[in-house]
């Protein structure tokens, strides 16, 4: 496995691999791995002949600075997992690298209003950053696929969305959200968990549980608003639970009406905020 960190060293070594006829994989990441990372670079692996992973702590997708300092940063841990998955080169640029002087890396993208919903309305800006690192890492990746993970379910909509407008030729696919035995999904942030509250997170994905199992028992508004209630535990704040359609992120208001339908929420661990959804209906 090659650890690269300059751009032309890695644009020249997939010069290199395209010209002999080698199809290319590509996983973004901020680091701090864990076993959904690992699970999503393996697939990459399967399905490529080259597997690149990419660990790049985006400051342009952060809306707080506490939490962008706060990030963990596990480079050698991280280049260790990713051994063991057999991936064969990892890109871990500086700022510097991802955002020179002088190249225009920002977008004007119509997202359809993705952007808006959700994480949207509490984490201003998180999806222009969002875009602007992604499309900077498939322009110098250029893979045949990008790997991403349901657990960010705005995030890759947003992304295929990106992909289409701008007619970028890369197929997106998305893996499963892979969970702590609890049911916790798994998250780089959950090391900054509390012991007690990493137990307590559960209620998480209870609650989107109880939700699907209720779907069909309760109006939206009522299903919501107990979830709500029932993650309101001391120490945790929901910030929000929605219940959408999977294509246009829009609110629905009959189940019955649509044939994708996702449930997503946000909630505040003492000073972690996690984010998780579960698919009601497909
Ligand atoms: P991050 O490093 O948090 O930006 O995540 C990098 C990629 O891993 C994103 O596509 C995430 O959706 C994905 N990912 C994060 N957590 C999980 C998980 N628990 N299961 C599967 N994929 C995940």
């Amino acid at each position: 496995m090659k650890i690269i960190k300059k751009v032309a060293q890695l644009q020249k070594e997939i010069t290199k691999l395209k010209k002999a006829g080698k199809t290319i994989g590509f996983t973004p990441t901020m680091g701090a791995l864990h076993k959904g990372h690992v699970t999503l670079a393996k697939q990459m692996v399967k399905e490529n002949d080259i597997g690149i992973v990419s660990i790049f702590v985006n400051p342009t997708q952060f809306n707080e600075a506490s939490d962008l300092k706060n990030y963990p940063r596990t480079l050698k841990n991280d280049a260790a997992l990713l051994e063991k998955a057999k991936v064969h080169i990892v890109f871990a640029p500086s700022n510097e690298e991802v955002y020179p002087k002088g190249l225009k890396t920002t977008l004007k993208l119509d997202l359809k209003g993705l952007d808006k919903r959700m994480e949207g309305q509490f984490r201003k800006g998180h999806f222009a950053g969002v875009c602007q690192v992604v499309k900077r890492l498939l322009d110098i990746t250029t893979p045949d696929s990008l790997y991403m993970g349901q657990k960010d379910f705005q995030q890759f909509t947003i992304i295929d969305q990106m992909i289409a407008a701008l007619k970028i030729p890369t197929r997106l696919v998305v893996c499963d959200i892979v969970r702590e035995k609890s049911g916790l999904a798994m998250s780089s942030r959950n090391s900054r968990l509390t012991g007690d509250h990493k137990k307590r997170a559960t209620i998480i994905y209870e609650t989107l549980q109880w939700i699907k199992k209720n779907k069909n028992r309760y109006s939206l508004s009522d299903l919501k608003q107990k979830a709500l209630d029932k993650m309101s535990i001391p120490g945790f704040k929901p910030e929000y639970v929605s219940i959408v359609n999977g294509n246009t992120l829009k609110n629905i208001r009959k189940m019955g009406a649509h044939d994708y339908v996702v449930v997503c929420t946000a909630v505040w661990a003492g000073e972690v905020r996690l984010i998780d959804n579960i698919i009601l209906k497909k």
